[in-house]
C-alpha cells in the first residue's frame, strides 16, 4: 500500500500548515493553522474518520489555530504536543478566539475539549501512532518547536515546521537528522532572501536603538509574543542598555510561561535576568509613564495586526526624535509592511506621514535562503517539497535546488496530493 501525503494548507503561501499523511486506513496530520488577517482562512479539511493522531510543531497560530475545527468535532483524534507548546497554543489560541470572533465558528469551550485529548511529549520523543512512528527534534524556532520525523511502512518523511539554523540567544539551532530520507517537507519563508549575519544585525539595531534614546526619543519594537519579544530583551540584557525597556502586550504572559519551561532554552538564566529586569506595563498610567522618557518598548503585534503595539504606534509616528524598529517577517498587506515600505500610517484622522525612524533588522527565528539550502543538502533527502512560502520565489529557490543539489523540488498547490 502506498503512502499518500495531501497538502491541506501552507501550498504556496506562507501559513495555515496542515499536511495530511495516509497510509492504508489511517492518517495523521502535521500541524493545523490558519491565516489570520482581514479574514481567517483554514486548511482544507482532514478525512477525520481516519485521523489517528495529530502533532502540533509549535504554538505559532499560522501552525495551530485550526485546531478548534477538529477538537469541537464528534471523537478527535489524540494531540501530540509538548508542554511548552501547549501552554503556548491554550494563551495564543484563547486570544485568537477573543479577537476573530466574528470571523469563527467556534468559541473558547472548545479549548477544554481539546486539551481532554492532549498526549504531552518531550523533545526527542520516539512513539507510535498506529503505523507511525513518530520522533521530535528542535527545531531551534521558537522555545518548543519541533521538527517531526516520521516513518512508515519503511519510509521517512522529515517535516521542518519552521526552523532556525543559526544559535539565538534563546536557542540553539535546528538539529540536524542523520537518517536517509524519502521526503522532506521544508518551509521556505525567506526563500531567495539571505539574512545579514546575525552579530552585525545586532550591533546595528544596539547601537540605532542607543542612538534614538541619547537624542530623548523612544524606541517601538513591534514584535511577536512568543520568541522574538524575549529574544530581543535578551539582546539589550546582554549588550547592558542603560535605558528602561518596557514589555507590553501577549509579550509579557508568553515570558511567564517561559519562565516555567527551562528545559526548552539554551541559555535559561540569561532569560530570567532579561526579564525580570524588564518594566512591565500592567495599565494605561504605565504606557504613559513608559513614553515619558527615553525607553525601549518591547509590544506585540510584530506585524502591526493589532496589539497593545498599536496604541504606541499611533504616538511615536509623529515624533521625529523616536523610531520603530521591525525584527520579524512581516507578510504582504500587512499594516507593519505599508508603514515600512510607504511611510504612512492609517490614523482616525486618514492617512499620515511617519516621521519617526523606521528600519527592518531580520533578526529571524527562520532560516534563511543560504540557511536553507545547507541544512536540505545535508538532509539531501530523495524529494523534497517546500511550503510556507511566496510563490515566486519558491519557483527560484526550487530552480536552484534541482540545478545545485539534484534533488527533485516540487511546490504543491493546497489540495494537491503525492504518492511515495
Ligand atoms: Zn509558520
Ligand atoms: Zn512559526
Amino acid at each position: 500500500m502506498s503512502i499518500n501525503i495531501r497538502i491541506l494548507g501552507a501550498g504556496q503561501e506562507v501559513g495555515r500548515n496542515a499536511i495530511e499523511i495516509i497510509h492504508d486506513d489511517s492518517s495523521i496530520l502535521l500541524d493545523y493553522g490558519a491565516y489570520f488577517n482581514s479574514t481567517v482562512d483554514f486548511p482544507l479539511p482532514p478525512n477525520i474518520k481516519k485521523l489517528k493522531g495529530i502533532i502540533c510543531s509549535h504554538g505559532h497560530l499560522d501552525h495551530s489555530a485550526g485546531l478548534p475545527l477538529i477538537y469541537g468535532s464528534s471523537r478527535p483524534p489524540p494531540l501530540y504536543i509538548n508542554s511548552m507548546t501547549l501552554d503556548l497554543i491554550n494563551l495564543l489560541l484563547y486570544d485568537f478566539i477573543k479577537i476573530a470572533k466574528d470571523k469563527i465558528q467556534f468559541d473558547s469551550s472548545v479549548l477544554n475539549l481539546m486539551n481532554k485529548y492532549i498526549t504531552i511529549k518531550d523533545n526527542y520523543s520516539e512513539f507510535y501512532i498506529d503505523n507511525f512512528y513518530i520522533k521530535t527534534l528542535s527545531a531551534g524556532h521558537i522555545p518548543g518547536s519541533w521538527i517531526v520525523l516520521v516513518e512508515v511502512k519503511n519510509k521517512k518523511i522529515l517535516y521542518t515546521g519552521d526552523i532556525n539554523v543559526y544559535d539565538s540567544f534563546l536557542l540553539k539551532s535546528a538539529d540536524i537528522v542523520n537518517e536517509p530520507i524519502d521526503l522532506m517537507i521544508c518551509e521556505s519563508t525567506y526563500a531567495c532572501i539571505n539574512h545579514m549575519k546575525r552579530e552585525i544585525l545586532i550591533n546595528e539595531l544596539v547601537n540605532r536603538t542607543l542612538e534614538v534614546l541619547e537624542n530623548g526619543g523612544n524606541v517601538l519594537i513591534p514584535s511577536f509574543s512568543v520568541g522574538r519579544s524575549q529574544e530581543i530583551a535578551c539582546i539589550f540584557e546582554e549588550n547592558k542598555l542603560d535605558y528602561p525597556i518596557y514589555m507590553d502586550g501577549m509579550a509579557r504572559a508568553a515570558s511567564e510561561i517561559m519562565l516555567k519551561h527551562p528545559e526548552f532554552f539554551k541559555n535559561y538564566e540569561l532569560l530570567k535576568r532579561a526579564i525580570s529586569n524588564l518594566n512591565i506595563i500592567n495599565s494605561k498610567k504605565d504606557r504613559k509613564e513608559a513614553m515619558n522618557e527615553p525607553s525601549v518598548i518591547i509590544s506585540p503585534a510584530g506585524m502591526l495586526k493589532g496589539g497593545a503595539a498599536i496604541y504606541y504606534v499611533n504616538r511615536i509616528a509623529k515624533d521625529p526624535k523616536s523610531a520603530i524598529f521591525f525584527v520579524g517577517y512581516l507578510s504582504k498587506d500587512t499594516p507593519g509592511r505599508e508603514i515600512l515600505e510607504k511611510r504612512v500610517i492609517q490614523s482616525e484622522k486618514g492617512i499620515e506621514p511617519v516621521l519617526a525612524q523606521l528600519d527592518w533588522f531580520g533578526i529571524s527565528s527562520h532560516a534563511d535562503m543560504s540557511g536553507l539550502i545547507n541544512y536540505i543538502k545535508r538532509v539531501s533527502p530523495e524529494k523534497l517539497i517546500l511550503i510556507h512560502g511566496e510563490y515566486f520565489r519558491m519557483v527560484e529557490m526550487s530552480k536552484l535546488i534541482k540545478e545545485e543539489l539534484g534533488i527533485e523540488c516540487l511546490i504543491p498547490k493546497n489540495g494537491e496530493e503525492f504518492q511515495i
